[in-house]
């Protein structure tokens, strides 16, 4: 569909003219014959085929380009299994204090001591929220804190003589960063199926447990926002095994200060800092996944950990390079140290109870959705959800042929970000929905009647839903080709 053309502001480019310019500078005061040193044919002649354009419209066209980009600062992002909640201006605030940002990653310990005392305490909340001993802020991104986690299981077996366990765990609904990452550190995946109430089902998961089970991946919630009932039992059974639990912390926004991975049986544990702790995400990074693991699995985390020490009667900080076991380093420095910051800040502002009172209102959020989109959508799993859920617009397709692609389309058309689509694998027509605790009830509100509206239309006239997007500067386009090949450069003639 042709779209925009009329109204549409013109490109930077357009607005060239000859001779236009941003500024003036006086000339330059250095003798040219300084340069003469260099190969002429290298220099440039003059700024040929870039813009020639006023500053006003510069700011104009970077302006305009950050308004068509949809952000949680414009509107209800509500991405499943994202997390895409508000993030407090303090935080940034914080992380961008000069004795922060200015600090050079080479700074010898005693100089950078507030920067590692940041580091250990973060390290510190996050091993009681997750209840673990202790934790690595290195890994870069969730994947990246499983990576961790699963070189640490595979070096916990090896190191006990039971490198054959080479077997790990994933259910259907996980993630596929799980499978993935299981992969790449030389396990063989196994799946376990989900049950009729979209947990694991026990009988298929004792059927696979054995002397090559290397460990269990397990999201809790999972992707269908469900907590499993039977975690103490799935706990012990792999444990009987003689394999470890991996948990995969991306929906820890639904537990904080009510229930701990450790607590339910977990051996390892990632957190993604940026979803849960309230980073601005969603463009590709920086992140954070800071890997936990209990007492037992200590002297394999990535070196250096930050030790508190003490100097002299004196509290000090000091990298603790010596764990002869470690898996090794993962990443440069100590990691997104922006990241880490913004994470303390977070949990700092909120404090125990805070954080808490996150967990109670992302659930209360999500479950009076799910209560507010019943009538319109099918549930597949019709119990409490946690701070996210799954409906199916099977029934609406079957009817109307208007699908859960169109309906999340027809969204944007509403002011909203779509829900995550066609994840998880097992639910037909499957859209997720994770309000986070930062919206308000008018907000969902006017989500549930954009809903209606839209269902009501797919009955009505279906065609208008099939062309959603109708409101953006482009419309359905091969997604893929627009993550491989995007057009992002400007290039002269
Ligand atoms: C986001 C997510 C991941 C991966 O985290 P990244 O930080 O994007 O690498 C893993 N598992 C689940 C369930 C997630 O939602």
């Amino acid at each position: 569909m042709e779209r925009g053309k009329k109204g549409r502001e013109p490109l930077i480019f357009e607005y060239s003219r000859p001779g236009r310019g941003g500024g003036n500078l006086p000339g330059p005061d250095v003798p040219m014959d300084l340069v003469d040193w260099f190969p002429q044919e290298r220099l440039r002649q003059g700024l040929r085929g870039l813009p020639e354009v006023a500053e006003v419209d510069v700011i104009r066209h970077f302006t305009r380009l950050s308004q068509l980009n949809y952000s949680v600062d414009t509107g209800f992002y509500p991405l499943g299994s994202c997390t895409m909640k508000y993030n407090p201006r303090v935080n940034e605030t914080v992380a961008g204090l000069p004795g922060f940002s200015w600090l050079h990653p080479h700074t010898p310990d005693e100089l950078a001591q507030g920067a590692l005392a940041v580091i250990h305490e973060l390290e510190r909340y996050l091993c009681e929220i997750g209840g673990m001993a202790r934790a690595s802020l290195q890994p870069a991104a969730g994947a990246h804190g499983e990576l961790a986690g699963m070189l640490i299981m595979k070096a916990y077996h090896e190191q006990r003589g039971q490198g054959h366990r080479r077997r790990v765990i994933v259910p259907d609904s996980a993630h596929g960063t799980n499978p993935a990452t299981a992969a790449l550190c030389g396990f063989e995946v196994v799946q376990v199926q989900s049950d009729d109430r979209g947990g694991i089902d026990l009988g298929a998961l004792a059927s696979l447990l054995g002397e090559d089970t290397a460990g269990l991946m397990l999201t809790n919630p999972n992707t269908l926002g469900l907590f499993d009932e039977n975690i103490i039992r799935i706990a012990a059974m792999v444990h009987e095994a003689g394999g470890l639990l991996y948990y995969d912390g991306a929906n820890a926004n639904a537990i904080l200060g009510i229930s701990r991975p450790g607590d339910m049986g977990f051996d390892i544990v990632h957190f993604n800092l940026h979803k849960t702790f309230s980073t601005p995400h969603g463009g590709g990074g920086p992140g954070a996944g800071a890997v936990g693991v209990k007492e037992h699995l200590v002297p394999f985390l990535p070196v250096p950990l930050v030790d508190r020490v003490d100097d002299g009667g004196n509290v000090a900080y000091r990298l603790n390079h010596d764990l002869p076991q470690s898996i090794g380093r993962l990443h440069a420095f100590m990691g997104n140290f922006g990241v880490v910051l913004r994470a303390y800040a977070y949990i700092r502002t909120l404090g125990a109870e805070g954080l808490r009172s996150v967990s109670n209102n992302a659930v209360l959020n999500a479950n009076y959705l799910l209560a507010g989109l019943k009538d319109l959508l099918e549930v597949p799993y019709d119990r409490l959800c946690m701070h996210e859920f799954v409906v199916s617009a099977r029934n609406i397709k079957k009817e109307t042929g208007i699908s859960a692609l169109d309906i999340a389309k027809r969204l944007i058309d509403h002011g909203f970000h779509p829900p995550t689509m066609y994840f998880p694998l097992i639910v037909e027509e499957c859209l997720m929905v994770e309000p986070t605790e930062t919206e308000s009830k008018e907000t969902l509100d006017r989500f549930i009647a954009a809903f209606r509206d839209i269902i009501h239309e797919a009955r009505e006239e279906p065609e208008q839903v099939k062309l959603a997007p109708q409101s953006t500067v482009v419309g359905r386009m091969d997604e893929a080709l627009a993550a491989r090949k995007p057009d992002l450069r400007f290039v002269a003639d």
